[in-house]
């Protein structure tokens, strides 16, 4: 297959590119580095079947020959960055997937969305099975995020019953690895810098918050199957492994050996309103679809992730 990933700069989306070039697919990457990272991928260059196109999907999407699948990861699914650049993260959620979803069709292509587990909200209901339709503030300043997502599904499915596009929802959850970006903003990789430069980790607020954090390389293999099968409806992917954010200081201190003490911090911006108390997916839905479970047990992933870091931090 001849396939598209948007955002293939970025975290997860570079962990796909060398997962499909591995299996011998074709790989064109479009991105417009607005938080994706040129180095992610810098190792792909000049291998057989591999392109990349610096480009802004909310604009018109043309890309010559054929493309046999498109996977849309283009977002801005980090808080820091949704905060910073809300209308940019309205805009590829909401034009970004229409104009991706246009192009599956001019191209007969399979589609499949990178959505997310924030399209629950603040959930009212643990863990977070597929059915549950989600508890999310519009005008809030996750809403931005969560609101693109939630049309991004909606106009998947659309394209999906009236043009009969073949088409895919998946739903991530909390997700870890190298690649991360260190300015990021997000738990891991601020744990792990704080920790690795012996400064204070900032759990924020009570840090009896949960999440429960798959690593990479267990997600790109659950989308992988997801885009290969042929279930239309949205799938979660995660790992149910869950924990509070003062129990993630303690797992991180341990993968880095670290002396920095764990504080209770609360941010002075609006990052933490309406932030989700809970997190879990219920993964039953992609066992039995896809055979597909997480293998890495959080230490090894911590380890992984320290070592990427540890390279990186000074
Ligand atoms: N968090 C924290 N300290 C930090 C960064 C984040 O305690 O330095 C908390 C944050 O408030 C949230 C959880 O960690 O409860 C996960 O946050 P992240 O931004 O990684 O992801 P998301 O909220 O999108 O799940």
């Amino acid at each position: 297959m001849r396939v598209l990933i948007t955002g293939g700069a970025g975290f997860i989306g570079s962990h796909l590119c060398e997962l499909f070039l591995e299996r011998d697919h074709e790989v064109v990457v479009m991105d417009n580095l607005v938080t994706g990272n040129i180095e992610n991928i810098e190792g792909l260059f000049g291998r057989p079947g591999f392109t990349f196109i610096k480009y802004d999907v909310t604009n018109y999407v043309h890309v010559a020959g054929p493309v046999e699948a498109i996977l849309h990861l283009a977002s801005l699914p980090s808080p820091v960055d949704y905060l910073r650049l809300p209308i940019k993260t309205l805009k590829v959620g909401a034009l970004g997937t229409h104009t991706t979803l246009g192009l599956a069709v001019a191209k007969q292509a399979r589609f499949l969305l990178a959505s997310t587990s924030e399209v629950y909200g603040d959930p009212k209901v643990h863990p977070q099975r597929e059915d549950y339709w989600g508890n999310v503030n519009p005008v809030g300043p996750r809403g931005v995020y969560d609101e693109s997502k939630r049309f991004a599904e909606a106009m998947t499915m659309a394209y999906h019953r009236a043009h009969g596009l073949e088409t895919r929802i998946a739903r991530i959850f909390n997700t870890y690895g190298p690649r991360m970006r260190l300015d990021d903003g997000r738990v891991i990789p601020n744990f792990v810098k704080q920790a690795l430069l012996g400064e204070p980790i900032t759990v924020y607020d009570d840090g009896t918050r949960t999440r429960s954090f798959c690593f990479v390389s267990d997600l790109v293999e659950g989308m992988y199957r997801l885009l290969m099968s042929d279930e239309a409806e949205p799938v979660n992917l995660g790992n149910p492994n869950e924990m509070t954010m003062l129990q993630l200081a303690e797992r991180v201190r341990e993968a880095t050996g670290s002396r920095s003490e764990v504080v209770l911090v609360q941010p002075r911006d609006e990052r933490t309103k309406d932030d989700p108390q809970m997190r879990q997916p219920d993964i039953g839905k992609a066992q039995r679809l896809l055979g597909w479970t997480p293998q890495v047990p959080i230490e090894e992933g911590l380890r992984q992730t320290v070592e990427y870091f540890r390279a990186r931090v000074h």
